[in-house]
């Protein structure tokens, strides 16, 4: 027969899967012999079959009341006895941790007979009715569905009628009247009656906390968190201690060190006559956990020491809670304590320099998505703020600046030295410049991988996305939030773009000292000292490279400070913006070949010199050039900005329904005679330059959008003419290389016939994961893809981590077939998974040479190479 119940002292913490986290831990801590109400766990497999079959298991209520036998012989007290009733709580707890989502029980076995036994065993009425109506409001309202505001409303009326301060203050008589109130109320509210017999509250219990698996907040949270619908929670049945028996009772939390900053100390609350939901709730306000030494100092001793116990036992902050009953102490939870990401480091660190964790394992604890949060500034956190809306969390770090709706806006204020928040219903590649020239960025529509978010990552902007509530009107330059106030252009906003909150008016900003460190700055302090031993420890172990995305000197320079090993992706086009647009549109609208070489002549010398600049600030690291990309007519105006008779007929020629699949990349560089021979020449002079100067460098040219083996050959093969027109110029010829980037799936299924033309592969997954899945990111982001993560047909979206098993796939069977080809073959990637930490970690499983992502991601990617490779 399966057991469905298990007692306390029949488990560890190593059984979380079937006790959940607090019934292993539980159970661990009576193992430990520390001082735990005695219990049992009814186990996940119950909440399976309940999910499964709409029903408990037949066999559990025997063995529920076997082992309610058990609990009342360790307990000395039966279930439902008048004189001297035993009373338990009933407290959901699932493997993984989802704090807040479920319900627990607390005073269970309460009713109009053992409240009076209650009274008289402790000779204290007050207490017996004050734990009632704790019963009574939250069986009501976990239970029996009643309105949560109903009980609260009913006990603020009494405490005004009566003229006591605070409910500690309410007298036995007027907490006799509260009871009969709240089980009116729950007559009138509720889906039945309070129940009078325990067994059956009990079972009720029981099921209610089984139903909380399936609540709807339950079900977000995991979808949020990413955690399976069908694990199910344990339930645990315990015997109630009461830290509301006067004075020298009360309950806690408590902390091993700290867990906003990692130092080590004693933190926690602390509240005197009260049960434990009172201190989370903050119905009262509690002390801090120090001043429970003076209050009883005995108690708190023995807290101390169990507290350091529990860390050196879980070797790991802890986090506790305790009720103190007349003062003795009980310890009702404890668990891994949830942490700030300076925390996270920082304890990792100090338990390394403690000698009870190694260096790999300190690396296990902390993350990539953490680091990410540490690199940014970030709002000031004891600092008011008025919240306006939320979105979407796009690109982490905390903003505050004037409202602008446009680039021009952005840019003209930014001029004058104003912060700015550039705010639009999305962004478009035109407003490059306003987003450049804002501190934030504020979107009411897309998702994590809108242009906005990938733009405002790739600058290391703070971004919101997705705001749905607010509604932008550029015209009239204001926005509303639906029964919010209006804000006008210039009003001032704070925008955190880690939590997707967007505030009214000015919140202070802290800068990031971890950021100023890794860009070179002699900051210290103990975060950064941290920060540093695991970053160190990722470098030496890591066998992945990193190489960072960058089309400019400056953007090159600072992804070397932040660790950077060269160039992954140096987006030529991202060159041909700002005033050489006109540039480019003169090669697009040439009627001749006189014009078209004229247009390319000019362009040579800006993209040599752009070139140059490159391989100076890499100083001799590999640099990866892409040849052109995205189809010419992206450089002209829109149709509506323009009267130019000749831009409108190039605009209609040029129309594309699917540029996407259009004529871009290789085929662009095939089509547009002259094209590749100019980008190929400007790179090998200006390389050519930097050697004759002193450098060194042996640029990647690198074809983008290949399909077949043989667009690949042909552009090759243009590029040695080239090379050697140069070589024969300059007296000397220039090392280079030429690969294919990987973005099709006919180039990973062929990718052994283009490897012969390839010194190199880079996977570009953004346009790999669009033609995998058939999928426009652009156009579905907001829509299909949000709308299957809602609906759970997708787990996450693939244009933030990589699709294993599909686009992952396909970068496998290149990566054998490459190799198979020509052994030596470099393998890199560089869409924007390779910035995301569960991406990068198969990258490195794949056999990846490198990641490339933007330079604010270096860092994160340095970390989590070094947690791959452990
Ligand atoms: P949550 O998962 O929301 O923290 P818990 O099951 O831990 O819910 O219970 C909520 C509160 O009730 C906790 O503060 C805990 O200390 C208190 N509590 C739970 N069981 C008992 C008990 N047997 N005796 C006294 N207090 C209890
Ligand atoms: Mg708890
Ligand atoms: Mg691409």
């Amino acid at each position: 027969m399966t057991d469905y119940v298990r007692n306390f002292n029949d488990g560890s913490s190593a059984e979380r899967d079937i006790l959940g986290g607090k019934g292993a831990d539980l159970a661990e801590m009576v193992r430990l012999g520390l001082p735990v109400p005695p219990g049992f766990t009814i186990t996940t497999d119950v909440c399976r079959h309940h999910l499964a079959h709409g029903a408990p298991p037949p066999e559990l209520a025997s063995q529920v009341a076997r082992h309610v036998a058990l609990l009342e012989r360790a307990a000395g007290r039966a279930f439902g006895d008048a004189d001297d009733p035993l009373l338990v709580s009933v407290r959901s707890g699932a493997a993984v941790s989802m704090p807040g989502m479920m319900d627990t029980v607390l005073d269970v076995g309460l009713n109009e007979e053992t409240v009076r036994g209650l009274a008289a065993r402790t000779g204290d009425e007050r207490f017996a009715l004050d734990s009632y109506r704790r019963l009574v409001q939250m069986f009501g309202e976990t239970v029996l569905g009643v309105p949560q505001e109903l009980y609260g409303a009913a006990l603020d009326d009494l405490v005004r009628e009566t003229g006591v301060g605070r409910d500690v203050d309410l007298s036995a008589p007027s907490l006799r009247l509260l009871v009969d109130r709240f089980l009116e109320i729950t007559v009138a509210h509720g889906d039945r009656p309070f129940p009078q017999d325990p067994r059956e509250q009990l079972d009720l219990a029981v099921r209610a906390v089984l139903d909380s698996w399936s609540s709807e907040r339950a079900r977000l949270y995991r979808r949020h968190h990413g955690i399976a619908d069908d694990l199910g929670t344990a339930v645990n049945v315990q015997a109630m201690v009461f830290g509301n028996l006067g004075p020298r009772s009360g309950a806690g939390v408590a902390f091993t060190r700290d867990p906003a900053t990692g130092q080590l100390g004693l933190y926690g609350d602390y509240l005197p006559n009260a049960q434990g939901e009172d201190v989370v709730s903050g119905v009262r306000d509690a002390v801090p956990l120090a001043r429970l030494r003076e209050l009883d100092e005995a108690a708190f001793l023995r807290l101390r020491s169990v507290m350091h116990g529990l860390e050196r036992h879980y070797r790991d902050m802890c986090d506790i809670e305790f009720t103190i009953e007349q003062g003795r102490l009980w310890i009702l939870q404890t668990r891994v304590g949830k942490r700030t990401p300076a925390a996270a480091f920082q304890i990792a660190a100090d338990l390394v320099e403690e000698g009870s964790i190694d260096l790999d394992e300190a690396l296990r604890r902390v993350s990539g998505d953490q680091l990410a949060q540490l690199l940014h500034p970030s709002f000031d956190p004891g600092a008011p703020r008025t919240l306006l809306t939320r979105g979407v969390a796009a690109s982490p770090g905390a903003a505050v600046g004037r409202v602008v709706f446009d680039s021009a806006a952005a840019v003209a204020r930014a001029a004058q030295g104003e912060a700015v928040v550039l705010v639009r219903r999305e962004t478009r590649p035109e407003d490059l410049p306003g987003m450049l020239a804002a501190t934030g960025i504020l979107t009411a529509r897309g998702g994590k991988t809108s242009h906005a978010a990938v733009v405002a990552r790739g600058l290391g902007r703070a971004c919101i996305c997705g705001a749905g509530d607010l509604d932008v009107d550029p015209d009239s330059r204001r926005m509303t939030v639906r029964g919010g106030p209006v804000v006008q252009e210039g009003d001032l906003v704070s925008i955190d773009g880690g939590t997707g909150e967007v505030f009214l008016g000015e919140v202070p900003v802290a800068g990031s000292v971890v950021a100023r460190w890794f860009d070179g700055e002699a900051v210290d302090g103990d975060l950064v000292d941290a920060v540093a031993r695991l970053v160190r420890h990722a470098d030496a172990v890591r066998t992945l490279g990193v190489r960072t995305n960058a089309d400019n000197a400056e953007d090159a320079a600072r992804a070397v400070r932040l660790g950077a090993e060269g160039i992954g992706l140096c987006r030529t086009e991202h060159m041909f913006l700002g005033e050489r647009r006109t540039l480019v549109q003169r090669l697009i609208l040439a009627d001749s070949d006189a014009e078209r070489d004229a247009a390319l002549a000019d362009l040579l010398p800006l993209q040599r010199a752009d070139f140059r600049e490159l391989f100076a600030a890499m100083d001799g690291k590999p640099v990866t050039i892409r040849l052109i990309d995205p189809p010419l007519h992206e450089f002209l105006p829109a149709e509506r900005d323009t009267e130019d008779e000749r831009v409108l007929a190039a605009l209609r020629r040029m129309h594309e329904d699917n540029p996407m699949l259009g004529l871009r990349g290789v085929r662009l560089a095939i089509a547009v005679p002259g094209l590749v021979a100019m980008q190929t020449r400007a790179i090998l002079e200006a390389a050519d330059d930097h050697g004759s100067s002193g450098g060194v460098v042996e640029p990647e040219i690198m074809v983008p959008l290949v399909a077949t083996a043989a667009e690949l050959a042909s552009v090759r093969s243009e590029i040695e003419h080239v090379a050697d027109t140069v070589a024969v110029e300059r007296g000397r010829s220039v090392a280079y290389r030429v690969g294919a980037m990987v973005e099709l799936p006919r180039a990973a299924l062929t990718a052994d016939r283009i490897a012969e033309h390839a010194a190199f592969f880079s996977f570009g997954t953004n346009d790999l994961t669009q033609t995998t899945w058939g999928l426009s990111r652009d156009d579905t982001e907001a829509t299909v893809v949000r709308r299957y993560l809602d609906l759970g047909i997708l787990a996450r979206s693939p244009f933030e981590t990589i699709d294993v098993d599909g686009v992952g796939a396909l970068v496998r069977t290149a990566v054998e077939k490459a190799r198979a080809a020509r052994p030596g073959i470099g393998l890199g990637v560089c869409g924007e998974h390779g910035g995301d930490p569960e991406s990068i970690r198969f990258f490195a499983q794949a056999g990846l040479d490198y990641v490339s992502c933007s330079p604010f991601r270096v860092p994160v990617a340095r970390l989590e190479a070094g947690r791959a490779a452990i």
